[in-house]
């Protein structure tokens, strides 16, 4: 059976047996920031098992993208050296919502490993939890497994959670025998070897644990399992290692051929071919599920992914990039996955760009890392601290394996325990950063749900922006230390948290803002400040009440700022126009990478590998202009997802999709899966006006534009400059040019002339009033009115050559800074050095000098000192020539 069969003979047998079947939902979980990616089959089901979404169907299955680099499942390390571990990897699953139990899970199971898969009973285990004997007697009499092949487990491997408070329950695995010819080995043995290779676990979720740790029976005990399609895929080609089967053989085979060697030969060798063909398997379906490398978060974990690989490709010889030259092997062997396909060109010019940079960065760091190790080695140590380490790692990206490597052949060691302080802290900072909003609304449903059940608020903002008699459910008050409190009303003057039946206003989603107005009750008036969503299904209103009292029971008049919204509004089609608008421009390689919609402008994120001239800029606009001339009426409605995404909707990363999806159309121009606020006609926008265009990120832009309403202020502000410039030169702004092309000329004569003066002012000046002689030496030292240096320069050059033999010192100043000069004739040379002289200067003004031997300048910081510092030029002179004779 190639993978492809084994994973769609998963899916049809569940199918068979009444399971709805699933896509794999992309590896970037919907609305949930603190969990990095999808980990686990169960995680696109998690409301389903919590019961705040009821599901369509109360079994399902399917074939889950996922990935465990980060958190709690974290294989990284592991990749490489372990024949059954991946970085990303595909887990088939059957789940049962509050449905069947404990005996269909284990029945099934049997069943499909047995009979459908034809695995030998015989090189079979199965694992309970001690305390499970339901289980135990379940598979003594489903299974034909011998009592010694049924084996009990304790907490580590055969109890699950889904994090210390929820759901949770025994679990059940089942092994296998990878070496059946060989003597049987206690289970312990072979489990810790390798030679016992788990491929299945059934989760019996039956417990809820509340924050006491108590277990409580859950009502409707569920089912959540998983088998590695890799590992299963293995067994059932009658191979060792996951790496030979069809999923990774054309990928190590082509990595191998571009690094002149082969697979299965050296074992150092293939530890690093391995790395290579999983991590780039990691990095493909990353990129096309919307991430995009950067230094945190998502894209921080990406860039480490891919730079790991690369770093295994040095091991193997290989210099220049090549990763990218690989993806389409990885498209061709997951062409189950029809996204990695349509990323391919947009992914391999990200993974080159990152490769490139990589690589130079490696070389540049390796510069940081000797300069480092020369100052610790005059500093008597032979050992990088924490800090350092951290700091090189931090900044430049460097591995600390291959710092280990650069500092031991230098004979230097790392001190690990310091740079594990060094990075913890920082992962504890940035955790603190990405979780602050998600614990807000998490703290808030706590301390609302203390109330009863909460609901799930019905939205009518799309058509209406007022509503009468909003009921009012929950109020929380915002007390003075930031935290909330559950109240029964809230009084003029307090802040807090609405949540109501029904409302009329968009909570902040899909990179739209959320809405603002006010809501009056029989008693009160209340600002709404913002709106936010709190989790399945829950909207929060941040308000302040102006006047009155308002209590939960009461029945509101609920009012969205209309104009705010309208132009919200305009910008968000504008943003939709201004995608398709791009695509239309540069190709399918443009995908959306992050939105923001507010209600004075734009902003739109894209991947695109250059900056955007002048006229790219143009193009973009006369077409999103075009689409706004011609008024066309928008199509939004909801539809089949698999129908919107036949014809060729674009399903943006990171939103859960339902089987009914929400489509915003432009006929014939744009088609978008999309929750937001839209104009009802193309032409309400009124009109475009890209701001900006930068890049944020490699290979991302960023465009910012206004709209309508917005593009008008910007107008007026236009005009009022080209006022202000007219009003300045005096003429009308057509002629402003030439006017200003004018003034410069004049300026500039001005300043010649200006130059002259000052040089005859100089020449001009009573004969020998400065001059001094020491030591039969001339000398001339004078401040002068402050000038360009150059200038500075010529006056001091002209009035040497008015003494013949002699120096000359000038001196000038500005608000903020001293400037000398110091002209020295050729003949005296030999016994004042110029630069000498100037840095002597340097330091009696606050500052330095320093220069040739007959010319040199000084500059300081301070002013005041210039006076004195022209005094003392004689005793410099003299100490100078003191200096040069002793
Ligand atoms: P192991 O102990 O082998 O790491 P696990 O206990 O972490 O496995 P589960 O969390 O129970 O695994 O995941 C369910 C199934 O997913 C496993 O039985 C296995 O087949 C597969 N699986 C888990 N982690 C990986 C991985 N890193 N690479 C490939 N398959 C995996
Ligand atoms: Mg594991």
């Amino acid at each position: 059976m190639n993978t492809c069969e084994v994973r769609q003979s998963f899916l049809d047998f569940f199918v068979d047996r009444g399971h709805r079947r699933y896509d794999s939902a992309p590896l970037v979980p919907h609305g949930d920031p603190t969990l990095l990616f999808v980990n686990a089959g169960m995680v696109p089901f998690k409301d389903f098992f919590l019961g705040v979404e009821t599901p369509p169907q109360p079994r399902a299955v399917s074939a889950q993208k996922c990935l465990r680099v980060s958190g709690k499942h974290n294989d990284l390390e592991n990749v490489g050296p372990s024949l059954r571990h991946h970085t990303f990897f595909e887990m088939l699953g059957n789940f049962s919502f509050g449905d069947y139990f404990k005996a269909e899970a284990i029945e099934f199971a049997w069943q499909l490993v047995t009979d459908v898969w034809g695995l030998n009973p015989d090189h079979l285990f199965a694992s309970v939890y001690e305390e499970d004997d339901d289980a135990y007697e379940l598979w003594s009499k489903i299974s034909t497994l011998p009592a010694e092949r049924i084996v009990r487990g304790g907490k580590a491997d055969n109890f699950w959670a889904m994090g210390d408070v929820g759901p949770c329950g025994p679990c059940s695995e089942i092994h296998i025998d990878r070496t059946p010819d060989l003597p049987q080995v206690a289970w312990q043995e072979g489990s810790s070897s390798g030679r016992y290779v788990e491929i299945w676990n059934l989760v019996f979720m039956q417990y809820e644990s509340d924050a006491s740790g108590q277990l409580r029976p859950l009502p409707n005990p569920s089912i959540d399992t998983g088998a590695g399609l890799e590992r299963v895929s293995a067994i059932l080609q009658g191979v060792d290692s996951n790496y030979d089967t069809d999923l990774f053989q054309p990928i190590l085979m082509h990595a191998a051929d571009l690094a002149g060697t082969t697979y299965g030969r050296d074992t150092a060798v293939d530890v690093s071919l391995r790395v290579v063909a999983d991590h780039l398997r990691a990095v493909a379906f990353l990129l096309a599920d919307g991430v995009i490398p950067s230094n945190e978060g998502r894209g921080y974990v990406l860039r480490r992914i891919l730079r790991r690989a690369v770093r295994h490709g040095m091991h193997l010889g290989l210099q220049e990039p090549f990763l990218h030259q690989l993806l389409p092997t990885v498209s061709e062997v997951m062409g189950a996955y029809p996204e990695l396909s349509a990323a391919e060109k947009a992914s391999q010019g990200s993974i080159k760009t990152e490769e490139e940079k990589f690589l130079s960065t490696v070389t540049s760091a390796a510069r940081h890392v000797q300069d480092a190790i020369e100052t610790s080695r005059r500093e008597g140590r032979r050992r990088l601290d924490g800090e350092t380490v951290f700091r090189l790692y931090d900044t430049f990206g460097l591995p600390p394996e291959m710092l280990r490597e650069i500092a031991e052949e230098e004979g230097f060691e790392l001190d690990d325990e310091g740079f594990k302080r060094a990075l913890d802290a920082q992962r504890q900072r940035s955790r603190r950063d990405t979780s602050r909003a998600q614990e807000l609304s998490s703290s808030l449903r706590v301390v609302l749900s203390a109330k009863g059940e909460l609901p799930i608020v019905s939205f009518v903002g799309y058509r209406d922006l007022e509503l009468e008699g909003a009921l009012v459910l929950r109020l929380a008050r915002l007390e003075a230390k930031g935290d909330f409190t559950a109240v029964e009303s809230l009084s003029a003057g307090e802040k807090g948290v609405l949540v109501t039946e029904s409302t009329p206003f968009y909570p902040e989603g899909g990179g739209q803002v959320g809405d603002r107005g006010t809501a009056d009750s029989q008693n009160s008036t209340v600002a709404i400040l913002d709106t936010r969503k709190g989790g399945s299904g829950l909207i929060f209103h941040t308000i302040q009440v102006e006047e009155g009292e308002i209590g939960v029971g009461d029945s509101l008049r609920m009012r969205v700022d209309e104009d705010r919204r309208r132009r919200t509004e305009s910008n968000h089609t504008a943003t939709h126009l201004l995608h398709a608008a791009l695509r239309q421009c540069f190709g399918d390689s443009v995908r959306q990478a992050g939105s923001l919609v507010h209600p004075d402008r734009l902003r739109f994120d894209f991947t695109h590998d250059r900056p955007l001239t002048e006229d790219d800029r143009r193009r973009v606009q006369d077409v999103m202009a075009k689409w706004v001339r011609r008024a066309v009426p928008m199509k939004i409605g909801e539809r089949a997802y698999n129908e919107a995404v036949e014809a060729g909707a674009m399903a943006l990363f990171g939103e859960k999709y339902g089987d009914r999806v929400r489509t915003v159309e432009i006929p014939g121009f744009s088609l978008e899966l999309c929750g937001g606020c839209h104009v009802g006609n193309t032409g309400e926008i009124g009109g475009v006006r890209l701001l900006s265009e930068r890049g944020v990120a490699s290979g991302v832009r960023r465009i910012e534009a206004v709209t309508g309403w917005g593009a008008d202020q910007l107008a007026y502000k236009e005009r009022d400059l080209l006022r202000d410039v007219e009003g300045q030169l005096g003429v009308p702004i057509d002629g402003a040019a030439g006017e200003i092309a004018a003034l410069q000329a004049r300026l500039k004569e001005a300043e010649k002339e200006t130059s002259k003066l000052r040089l005859q002012l100089l020449s001009s000046g009573e004969e020998g009033a400065d001059e001094v002689e020491v030591e039969g030496v001339k000398v001339v030292s004078r401040e002068v009115a402050a000038a360009p240096s150059g200038e500075l320069r010529n006056m001091a050059d002209v009035l040497r050559d008015k003494l013949g033999s002699g120096i000359v010192v000038l001196g000038a100043r500005s608000r903020d800074r001293v400037n000398l000069v110091v002209s020295v004739s050729a003949d005296l040379t030999s016994r004042v050095n110029a630069g000498a002289l100037a840095r002597r200067m340097g330091s009696l003004v606050g500052g330095n000098g320093g220069g040739r031997a007959d010319f040199a300048q000084a500059g300081g910081k301070d002013p005041a000192l210039l006076p004195g510092a022209l005094t003392a030029v004689a005793s410099a002179v003299e100490d100078e020539l003191r200096a040069q004779r002793g």
